[in-house]
């Protein structure tokens, strides 16, 4: 099998197994009880937290965990607009490509009275932080920008946009959608100067179900759940320990080696660039240039086939690809619009997802088979 849908999730690591199997046999006690298995299991978030937290530079009392980042970005989103976007407040400002957990909690506010402006590319494809800075006044109440963005892997200038709105207008609560870029590029709460964050663990190989939001000190949020006093109370509801304990030690295995991890995808990415340049036919979504794109993702199109043909063609020789952001499901990408891709490239487009695991042989072999199926399918249209 060649597995190249990293960016939908990743494969779990072996000690994070173990560690969810740790709490789920021996100490799998609850968190709030107040007997030794009750301690023992609060060890283990206590643990994952100062692990999280220490990766992002902050302190742990600022981590709470959730079910994962869509519950993050939505508690961020819904929880400072109930709180910051009171009378006049009503402004929030996003990248027109943020992920689906972004992008429809901002929906559902714009149904609620906010007003959402949307800031697109400019014609390079490329995010100018002034364009979110002009957006801006003192009747704003919210920016979220993504930090990598899914489908093509595109960078956002999230840490110029911060510091500058951060100076200029300091009332501003700032949220980031991290997930494609926690433990791939460096996620510092010092350099991104974000209020909020938002991250999830199964994409850094832990487990699908839980995420954590980052909320600096001071920052008030409405709850969206109420109960016990779990979390703080933010975030009421027995605390899921097998998967924390896990995402802790997914962050233990990944963040000393970040910046290795990072010249090696390059290196793959650029020889997987190079490998469909010489391809007739096949067109890049993604940008080529280091300084405005993950080396986790490269999407491009071949055309003529659509994506869910290529991607069930490729499936039949176990190589897994995507055809654009996971949670779409087949639907139009409007990612891909907000670029500027013409819908006949958009719904042919291809996403391929590293991690580490991924290897140079991999690519030759997606290539060829790549190469193949456009030559057997192209009447299959
Ligand atoms: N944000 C981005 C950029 C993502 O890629 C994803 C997952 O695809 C999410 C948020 C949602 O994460 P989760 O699956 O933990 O809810």
């Amino acid at each position: 099998m060649i597995y190249l849908d990293n960016a939908a999730t990743t494969r779990p690591a072996e000690s994070v197994i173990r560690k969810a199997g740790e709490c789920l046999t021996e100490h799998f006690g609850n968190p709030s009880s107040l007997h030794k298995l009750g301690l023992e299991a609060e060890l283990y978030i206590r643990e994952a937290r100062k692990m999280i937290a220490d990766s992002l530079g902050t302190e742990p009392e600022n981590i709470l965990f959730t079910s994962g980042a869509t519950e993050s970005s939505n508690l961020a989103l819904r929880g400072a607009a109930a709180v910051y976007g009171k009378r006049k407040k009503k402004k929030i400002i996003t990248s027109a490509v943020e992920h689906a957990s972004v992008r429809s909690t901002l929906n559902a506010l714009e149904q609620q009275g906010f007003e959402i402006i949307r800031i697109l590319p400019d014609e390079h494809g490329r995010f100018q932080a002034e364009d979110f800075i002009r957006a801006a006044d003192e009747n704003t109440c919210l920016i979220s920008m993504m930090l990598a963005e899914n489908e093509t892997g595109r960078l956002l200038p999230v840490p110029e946009v911060f510091r500058r709105i951060r100076k200029k207008f300091p009332e501003i609560i700032l949220h980031c959608d991290a997930v494609q870029a926690y433990m791939k590029i460096p996620v510092r709460i010092k350099e991104l100067n974000a209020d909020l964050i938002s991250l999830s663990s199964h994409k850094i190989h832990g487990i699908k179900g839980t995420g954590a939001l980052y909320i600096r000190k001071g920052i008030r949020l409405t709850p969206l759940l109420t109960g016990g006093k779990q979390e703080n109370a933010i975030r009421p509801g027995t605390e899921a320990v097998p998967l924390i304990a896990a995402f802790g030690e997914a962050v233990r295995l990944m963040q000393n080696s970040i910046p290795e991890r990072l010249e090696q995808t390059q290196a793959k990415k650029d020889y997987l660039l190079k490998l469909l340049s010489d391809m007739p036919e096949v067109v890049l979504n993604s940008d080529t240039d280091k300084n405005y794109s993950s080396p986790y993702i490269v999407n491009f199109s071949v055309k003529g086939i659509r994506s869910e043909i290529m991607l069930h063609y490729l499936e039949q020789k176990e190589i897994y690809v995507s055809s654009g952001s996971a949670c779409s499901k087949g639907a139009k990408s409007g990612v891909l619009s907000a670029y500027r891709v013409p819908d006949s490239l958009a719904d042919c487009a291809v996403r391929v997802s590293f991690s580490e695991e991924t290897t140079v042989q991999e690519l030759d072999t997606l290539v060829q088979a790549v190469a193949e199926g456009q030559k057997n399918l192209i009447h299959k249209k």
